[in-house]
């Protein structure tokens, strides 16, 4: 028989209120026994693990990455995204519709679930396509894309500005039973923006991404949602404005949810400006690098690797998301993944493209910046990376109950390390993290019982 002991952990589940040092008995990929019984349960061949001074967990989610398959393959496939999930301890992921040609017909869904199910070293669950082509004009087939298996509908990449055809997609939405994910951008207000407006911009001649560019869709957002009764995800929320929208209208029982990205409450539009101006100033915001320490990391201005969409924006803004992260109006963490070749990051800051990795340093940042702080329990952190997920895209998924996917991630949140290119396993490597010490990891990856990654 097929089974894994993982012995001596401190068992965290969430889901089920769990939080002790157990046993966890994996038999045929399925969760057969925590607590005492477990090893007691054990088939005399039971493969074990140990996890002594670890966390043990059920597997982490990223309801945010982009696979870039089909399509754009030289700058990440299924097989090498999900070795990079595997290695920073996601057990799922969830992949944005915008390759090419875009998730928007069900014979895309199927290529991927086929592609994913033979080379995917993780679980992959695919979301559709808003509008045909994500082009922002035409409804795509949502009913027979929800029948393909998608798990929600975005447009991600792109953000749906006619609001008529928003209402149909939110009110196709609800008859499917599918949450709608958006990427929240005014195309009018933000034009060809680069970087966050404010101070840094100016000082950087870069033309600005405003704020309100943002909180102008969260809102239209609420409104929708309230009149559709559809479930709205706002993604990779940047902005104060945003999260304050979100915590208002999540009172008032409107059928919302945002998302935060380590990126984001991390580093700040002063990273744009240098290393040395950025530790000199938002830097001491970051875990780790308070007082003068030593090694700090470096890179110069206009670091293309500092350019995203949503931009890295003020210092007030981080701290905004920190606390909608700790009060709970944001309630899912995800990495926006978004791998892209050297030679296109290579080019002068307006011409290059948005976007950076984050698969493998994303739990680090988020341990850091939330729980090393003093801010959040291990219980809620995780919470946020397994229950929430699920619960948001109605995943069976992110709980150690007995009978569930045998999804476990196994990690240490004190361990110290630093990010290096040669340890990672996504084809791109436009990271602005490489080089920084980092205090948490994945120590094994666990999908369905087979243990898909470890540490050496
Ligand atoms: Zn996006």
């Amino acid at each position: 028989m097929n089974s894994l002991l993982l012995t001596g952990g401190r068992v965290i589940d969430p889901a089920n209120r769990f939080d002790a040092v157990a046993e966890l008995l994996i038999v045929q990929g399925r969760i057969a026994a925590l607590g005492p019984d477990a090893a007691k349960q054990a088939p005399a061949d039971a493969e074990k693990l140990d996890a002594k001074g670890r966390v043990v967990c059920p597997g982490l989610i990223d309801p945010h990455v982009h696979l870039r398959e089909p399509g754009q393959t030289a700058k990440e496939t299924i097989a090498t995204g999900t070795a990079a999930a595997a290695r920073g301890g996601f057990t799922s992921v969830v992949c944005m519709p915008n390759t090419s040609p875009a998730i928007d017909n069900a014979g895309t869904v199927a290529l991927i679930r086929e592609r994913a199910d033979r080379s995917g070293a993780v679980n992959v669950f695919i979301t559709g396509a808003i509008t045909k082509d994500i082009a922002g004009e035409e409804l795509a087939p949502i009913g027979s894309l929800k029948r393909a298996g998608v798990v929600a509908i975005t447009d991600d990449g792109h953000c749906v500005q006619n609001n008529e055809l928003m209402r149909r997609a939110l009110e196709y939405a609800r008859m499917f039973d599918l949450p709608v994910l958006d990427h929240c951008q005014d195309y009018s207000l933000v034009s060809d923006g680069v970087g966050h407006e404010g101070y840094w911009s100016a000082t950087l001649g870069l033309r600005g991404w405003p704020a309100a560019g943002e909180e102008m869709i969260v809102a239209r957002n609420i409104q929708l949602a309230e009149l559709t009764g559809a479930h709205v995800h706002c993604q990779h929320l940047s902005a104060a404005g945003g999260v304050r929208l979100i915590r208002e209208a999540k009172k008032r029982g409107v059928p919302v949810s945002g998302e935060a990205c380590p990126h984001h409450f991390v580093l700040t539009d002063a990273a744009i400006a240098g290393s040395e101006k950025f530790w000199s100033n938002d830097g001491k915001g970051v875990f780790g690098y308070k007082n003068g320490v030593a090694n700090k990391p470096v890179w110069p201005a206009y670091d293309t690797n500092f350019k995203m969409n949503p931009p890295l924006r003020s210092a007030r803004d981080r701290e905004a998301i920190i606390e909608g992260i700790v009060d709970g109006a944001v309630e899912v963490l995800g990495s926006d993944h978004a791998p892209h070749c050297d030679y296109e990051k290579e080019v002068e800051f307006d011409y290059a493209p948005f976007g950076i990795t984050g698969l493998e340093t994303g739990l680090a940042l988020s341990l850091m910046q939330l729980y090393h702080t003093g801010l959040l329990g291990l219980p809620d952190i995780i919470a946020k990376f397994t229950v929430a997920p699920a619960a948001l895209l109605r995943l069976a998924k992110g709980t150690l109950g007995v009978g569930a996917d045998a999804d476990v991630t196994v990690l240490d949140p004190d361990r110290e390390w630093v990010f290096r290119k040669k340890e990672t396993a996504s084809k791109s490597f436009n990271s602005p993290f490489y080089g920084w010490r980092l205090k948490g990891k994945a120590c094994a990856t666990i999908v369905n019982g087979k243990v898909v990654w470890r540490e050496q």
